[in-house]
């Protein structure tokens, strides 16, 4: 079982109400294989709401303390991110997961590549705050 980025699958959960639908994800679904998963509405936040980027550093940073994520509202949200995240392992424990596959550039999701915090459509080398605490759980990610 591939635990996969919600948004992937075409649920509406992306932060403007929208999906980012990949057919390919959408097929290992509907074939049972995939296990969908939005990190930030584990989180407790809502469909939709503002964009989110880290500010100072990458999601290490946020799990480490030194960097936080926020939203164009001037939001600090860096505890929901945390929050989801820890979900989000919490299920891939129970359905003992091994690899994920999740949204590029998402503050959650980017396994490789996340905005760099300035709302500029800037990206920097790093992980989001899921991405990057999957990965220290042993899990396999990859960005789409
Ligand atoms: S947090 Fe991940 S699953 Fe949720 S909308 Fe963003 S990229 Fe998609």
């Amino acid at each position: 079982m591939i635990l996969v980025s919600a948004c992937l699958c075409g649920i509406n959960c992306k932060y403007n109400g929208g999906s980012n639908l990949n057919e390919d994800i959408l097929k290992l679904l509907a074939e049972g294989k995939a296990i969908p998963v939005c990190p930030e509405q584990l989180g407790g936040l809502t469909t939709p709401r503002a964009t989110k980027e880290i500010e100072g550093g990458t999601g290490a940073g946020v799990l480490d303390g030194t960097a936080r994520v926020m939203g164009s509202d001037g939001k600090d949200t860096t505890d929901s991110f945390i929050r989801g995240a820890m979900e989000v392992l919490g299920i891939a424990k129970k359905a003992n997961i091994k690899e994920a596959i999740l949204k590029a550039r998402s503050p959650s999701c980017g396994a490789g590549h996340i905005y760099d915090g300035t709302f500029s459509g800037r990206v920097i080398e790093g992980n989001g705050v899921t991405a990057e605490l999957l990965k220290r759980n042993g899990i396999r990610v990859t960005e789409i």
